[in-house]
């Protein structure tokens, strides 16, 4: 009797146990948001509806397709299934005029032998581009991510000829490096511009361009695509134009695959986080990219070296961290997104601003300033912004707040955009027309019970103007005391 007693409590006990870990899991999920946003390339590992469910529910806050790989049709069933399940945006990113090499038939190189190559598909191995005049005897030719590495030692009627000095296998569609080198091919390929055609057909949040090297090259993709332009940084050109890269673009993705070998693998990390403090002092995007977690292709377990790279990527002031093949094609894309939140949650609290004090930039920008301070200075539960074209909410957001920004927008297109900025909550409610914006929004974010009473928040929007970027009010109130204000 005595055990069956004992047996039955410590049932009960041990439901009434598991049910409030459940309501305090609950509670946390509301109130401990992640905020380092993840961003994961869909591909054949990845692009049912049942694991990008997964992936959405395990974290992932955007989705990747990678042009380089599959067709139109396929990128509509991503694009598909990916709106089906969950409200991420989606993020098309192009091929763009990566060199790879036409082979017929695959071949191992060896050290000491010459190999020539034409353009555009003469001869048995050729280049896809025709970037015979741009070369000099002397330039190193690297192929297949630096594996097979070469030099040119002759040219001749548009034939190049390479000194094998690490030798290795080629084959067809291997991707081949200049390392240094400008070459003067256009960046938007045929190919390119009908993703382009697609991406503006089903409306996607962001284009990300691939080897982004000027302005020039952002503001041509800007002149045929209305969403967000998210330049990869890939070679040495689009590290020293980053400035001029950054007036025109939303934002930059650190694309440390191909960069690796366009520069040196060991000016990288640097390059990283000079790219990320940029991208953080004028509230641009920015996203770290490309070996992550490579080593989860094959494992269900990072190693402690990739983990310590996300971490740093995040303390570096990352808004997203990406995974690529991890998702794509890996064995383990939910457990990759998984590791990638753990990593997130553990590492982001100690995130803190690296932003650089300047001269008087715009209303917005000063603000955010402000916001910073208050922040640091009283206590405050959430910042709310009011924000019609999202650039509030990353100017705060680039300050790495404590608090969550719960960004208020009327674009549906802003709202899926935000979710890729750090710390940020993005919602869509029409504010527009109401004489009162902030106690409108104040009682719809109560009612979805994104806020709540005991609450003190931070309240930031245009009063009284109807400017872009001129955030130019704070109001201060606690939840429970505005609502009765508002009632009377
Ligand atoms: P990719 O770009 O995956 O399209 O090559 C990212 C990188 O080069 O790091
Ligand atoms: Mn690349």
């Amino acid at each position: 009797m005595c055990i069956v007693v004992f047996y039955l409590t410590n049932l009960i006990l041990y439901f009434l146990y598991r049910h409030t870990l459940i309501l305090f899991c609950a509670f946390f999920y509301v109130v401990v948001m992640k905020k380092t946003k993840i961003i994961a390339t869909i591909g054949p590992a990845s692009c049912s509806v049942n694991v990008i469910k997964k992936m959405a529910r395990a974290g992932m806050n955007g989705a990747r397709i990678n042009t380089a790989y599959g067709d139109i049709a396929q990128y509509q069933e991503v694009v598909e299934n990916v709106r089906k399940v969950v409200d991420v945006p989606i993020i098309v990113d192009l091929k763009g005029p990566e060199i790879r090499l036409k082979v017929l038939q695959k071949q191992t190189l060896c050290k000491g032998e010459v190999l020539e190559v034409g353009f555009g598909g003469e001869g048995g191995v050729s280049f896809n581009h025709n970037f015979y005049d741009d070369v000099s005897v002397g330039d190193v030719v690297l192929i297949d991510n630096g594996k097979v590495r070469t030099v040119v030692t002759e040219k001749c009627d548009g034939v190049l000829s390479l000194l094998v000095i690490v030798g290795g296998v080629i084959e067809d569609g291997k991707g081949a490096n200049l390392p240094n080198k400008r070459l003067l091919v256009s960046s938007l390929t045929d190919y390119d511009l009908e993703i382009v055609d697609f991406a503006n057909r089903v409306g996607v949040e962001y284009i990300a361009l691939s080897f982004a090297r000027t302005a020039c090259d952002v503001e041509d993709l800007a002149a045929i695509y209305d969403g967000g332009i998210i330049a990869k940084i890939e070679n040495f050109e689009g590290v020293a134009n980053v400035d001029s890269i950054l007036e025109v673009a939303n934002g930059v993705m650190v694309a440390r695959g191909d960069l690796g070998v366009e520069i040196e693998p060991e000016k990288v990390p640097l390059v990283q986080k000079s790219l990320v403090r940029r991208c953080n002092q004028r509230g641009k995007l920015v996203v770290t990219a490309t070996e992550m977690l490579e080593s989860m292709i094959v494992h269900s377990w990072p190693t402690r070296a990739e983990v310590s790279d996300v971490a740093n990527a995040i303390l570096d002031g990352s808004d997203a961290v990406m995974l690529s093949g991890e998702t794509a094609i890996g064995a383990f894309p939910v457990e990759a997104v998984e590791m990638m939140n753990r990593i997130a949650n553990e590492t982001e609290s100690a995130v803190r601003s690296k932003v650089e004090d300047v001269a008087f930039v715009n209303i917005s920008d000063t603000i955010s300033r402000a916001i910073y301070r208050i922040c640091q200075s009283m206590p405050l539960d959430k910042v709310v912004t009011l924000t019609k074209t999202g650039y509030t909410a990353r100017m705060i957001s680039r300050f790495k707040i404590s608090q969550p920004i719960i960004a208020v927008t009327p674009n549906i297109k802003v709202k899926k955009q935000l979710e890729l900025a750090f710390g940020v909550q993005p919602v869509c409610i029409d504010y527009l027309a109401e004489k009162d914006p902030i106690s409108f929004v104040t009682n719809k974010l109560h009612s979805s019970r994104l806020i709540s009473d005991k609450e003190t928040l931070l309240f930031t929007a245009g009063a009284r103007t109807n400017k872009r970027h001129a955030s130019n009010s704070i109001e201060i109130h606690k939840v429970d005391e505005l609502r009765k204000f508002i009632q009377k």
